[in-house]
């Protein structure tokens, strides 16, 4: 029996694997353009890292992380012994411990510095119950910025963000942009604390699991998808009337600079996000329609704790990450999923075997100068040939024959017009090389198919 992708999983094929190619340029063009430059981390960390980092009440780290173990180590478990912190590992379901982790090992904001602006993209991994929308693997692109706590980069990251939607064609009436404060180390002990006690006064409407969040992370209560948790949560204190005058100045001017930048958004006290390390500002997208519980196509927040819980120096940051599979779904229900441009040039067709050697040449030739160019791989006759030209949807087709070939010309078709031509192959030849030279040399601009029709020796 064929073996199949693992469960939770997905294969991007090319059309697919295309769109996620221009996804990420898109977006990092775009948080270029606010400063931010690439970074890549491992796919797995010591699991240490995300258990500090993330936190142990919360779903990711409690229930979703897939552990990666080397052949010795897990013989090792398996005979019953044990194997030391740092060989226990974890697939990252996340990429801002592991960025932040990055920043702290390599001192990438030193005292006084600028602060770091750093973007990625690439798998993560949560052994979550697969639906639609809600994979194990699955793509993101993501920002960390670190080094300030100015209201004016939580802003920008959620300018950014919106940009980028509309970038990508997400209409912007399709989405709502959920926005709230968290509080800091000051005031937010007082906040869960108030939570605790009213989900005690409720425990008997709430599920066990919720009971025994209250005790570590009371706050985690929020995310239970559980009907009987969630209407009483519904009824929790607002956090917004616990926060310290400082997170409050900070918040309003957050909404401040997004007011000014003509972002709608709505405050929604009760978005906590699902990873302990936010202090103050969190925010989430939402798609509005279609999408049914899995409509959240991005979100952030600030961490201004997470460099010291890793062992830094106190670093603050801020940071988002936006899921590339949910976003194809969000485009596909809002009919905007724009169909990847085929980019083949042309197509070098042969009469008989014996002209393939020529034709093997001048498709090295052409790709060289910067064309995308096919020949047939399989001895398919001319007609068929013609119907693969056809379908790759190329500009121009060049016929090779044995009698063409003979005088050294080859004939070449315009698939819009229908013209023909007889073309010189050395001159046809010598212009790709002009091009190719340069090409093959590190990139001027790519000759264009149309001028192989006014090669020279043109008849
Ligand atoms: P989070 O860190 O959970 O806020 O994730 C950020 C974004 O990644 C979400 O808004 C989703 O678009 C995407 N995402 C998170 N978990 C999954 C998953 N299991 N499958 C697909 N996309 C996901």
């Amino acid at each position: 029996m064929a073996i199949n992708s693992p469960e939770g999983t997905r294969d991007l094929l090319p059309d697919e694997a295309k769109f996620w190619a221009h996804f990420r340029d898109t977006a990092f063009g775009i948080f270029a353009r606010y400063g931010y430059q690439p970074i890549e981390t491992p796919l797995f960390e010591q699991t240490d890292l995300f258990v500090r980092g993330i936190g142990q009440a919360t779903d990711v780290v409690s229930k979703e992380m897939f552990t990666a173990i080397s052949g010795e180590n897990f013989k090792r478990v398996m005979e019953g012994g044990t194997i030391k912190a740092k060989s226990r590992l974890s697939l990252r379901p996340e990429g801002t411990a592991g960025v932040v982790r990055a920043v702290v090992q390599h001192d990438l904001v030193p005292q006084g510095a600028a602060p770091a602006k750093l973007m990625y993209a690439g798998p993560m991994f949560r052994a979550e119950r697969p639906q639609k929308g809600r994979q194990r693997m699955f793509n993101q692109v993501g920002i960390e910025c670190l080094g300030a706590e100015d209201p004016s980069v939580d802003a920008e990251g959620i300018i950014m963000l919106m940009r980028f939607y509309a970038a990508i064609g997400v209409p912007m009436d399709a989405t709502r942009l959920l926005v709230n404060s968290m509080g800091c180390e000051q005031c937010r002990p007082k906040y869960r604390e108030a939570v605790r006690e009213y989900m005690n006064a409720h425990a008997e409407h709430m599920c066990e699991e919720c009971m025994r969040r209250a005790e570590i992370n009371p706050l985690r209560a929020f995310d239970c998808k559980n009907p009987g948790c969630a209407e009483v949560m519904e009824g929790a204190p607002k956090i917004s009337d616990y926060l310290c005058d400082d997170c409050r100045e900070h918040y309003q001017a957050v909404k401040t600079y997004l007011d000014g930048a003509g972002i709608s958004y709505i405050e929604d006290p009760t978005l906590v996000r699902g990873l302990d390390y936010y202090t103050r500002t969190v925010f989430e997208v939402q798609v509005v329609e279609g999408m049914g519980s899995q409509s959240a196509i991005g979100g952030g927040g600030r961490y201004d704790k997470l460099a010291e819980i890793e062992g830094g120096r106190p670093t603050p940051g801020l940071g988002f990450a936006l899921g590339f599979e949910r976003m194809v779904l969000a485009l596909e229900a809002a009919g905007t999923l724009a169909d990847s441009p085929k980019r083949v040039d042309g197509y070098i067709a042969c009469v008989d075997p014996s002209v393939r050697a020529t034709a093997f040449d001048l498709v090295c030739a052409a790709r060289d100068a910067g064309l995308s160019v096919e020949m047939d791989h399989q001895g398919k006759s001319l007609k068929s040939q013609f119907k693969m030209a056809d379908k790759l949807g190329v500009r121009v087709v060049i016929v090779l024959g044995p009698d063409e070939l003979a005088q050294g010309k080859a004939r070449v078709r315009n698939m819009t017009t229908h013209a023909e031509r007889l073309v010189d192959i050395a001159a046809a030849k010598r212009l790709l090389a002009q091009f190719g030279g340069n090409l093959v040399g590190g990139g001027a601009a790519p000759v264009s198919i149309d001028a192989l029709f006014d090669a020279e020796g043109a008849e």
